[in-house]
């Protein structure tokens, strides 16, 4: 099961991942956006890694995913910024109940935090955002609890569904945020933030592999 401690060093790991990645999630972003999706993650995820460290060793996972979304909020003030806010926050509330998170509590921690993007950008399914990663995600993770997944099982299906999701950005027209300036000109790109989105899954599943 994923501990406090465990937890922290997978959020720790994801701040790594989207530092790596920071050029790729730019440049994706320069060709249907402003150019700074990369930029705007490493400053949340740095801000969310120092963060981190100010928790207390007998933490509870609701209360790291608060600091994590104070700082991502207070760092971020592109779109993303108070999207993932809300999906920390809604996360960890939607596990406060544990003190680890196996499969269901690993499946309700991502369900939670889709939902709270969800509600807070009001982006559907198709309109070609980071939502489009996350659904799939999702579903994905619910259906490896219900067999009986571990929290590693979960992950790795919400991976995977996520990649399909980043992937399948590339064909759908924009209709929210500011690639739907651009229209249909904004087909055969993959969108910055379901990749970002991607990286993120992969970096929590790798933390437990
Ligand atoms: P900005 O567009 O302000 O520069 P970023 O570049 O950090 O912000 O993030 C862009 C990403 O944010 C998009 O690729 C998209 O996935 C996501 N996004 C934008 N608006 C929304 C929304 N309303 N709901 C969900 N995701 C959104
Ligand atoms: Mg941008
Ligand atoms: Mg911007």
């Amino acid at each position: 099961d994923v501990t406090p401690a465990i937890f922290k060093a997978m959020m720790d790991a994801v701040g790594e991942q989207i530092i790596a990645e920071k050029n790729w999630l730019s440049e994706l972003d320069g060709v249907i956006g402003d150019g700074d999706h990369g930029v705007t993650m490493e400053i949340g995820w740095r801000a969310v890694q120092l963060a981190l460290k100010d928790a207390q060793d007998d933490e509870t996972i609701e209360s790291i995913c608060k600091r994590m979304a104070k700082a991502f909020l207070d760092a971020v003030g592109a779109s993303s910024g108070p999207l993932y806010a809300t999906a920390f926050l809604r996360a960890g509330t939607a596990v406060s109940n544990r003190l680890n998170l196996d499969g269901a509590g690993m499946a309700e921690w991502l369900i939670a935090a889709c939902q709270g993007i969800r509600d807070r950008g009001r982006a559907e399914p198709g309109d070609k955002t980071m939502v489009d990663a996350w659904v799939p995600a999702v579903e994905a993770a619910a259906k490896a609890a219900a067999n009986g997944g571990s929290s590693l099982d979960v992950l790795v299906a919400a991976r995977d569904g996520s990649e399909a999701g980043m992937k399948a950005t590339a064909a759908l027209e924009s209709r929210r945020g500011r690639s739907a300036k651009l229209g249909e000109r904004s087909v055969g790109h993959i969108d910055p933030g379901a990749a970002s989105t991607y990286v993120t899954l992969r970096a929590m599943t790798a933390a437990l592999e």
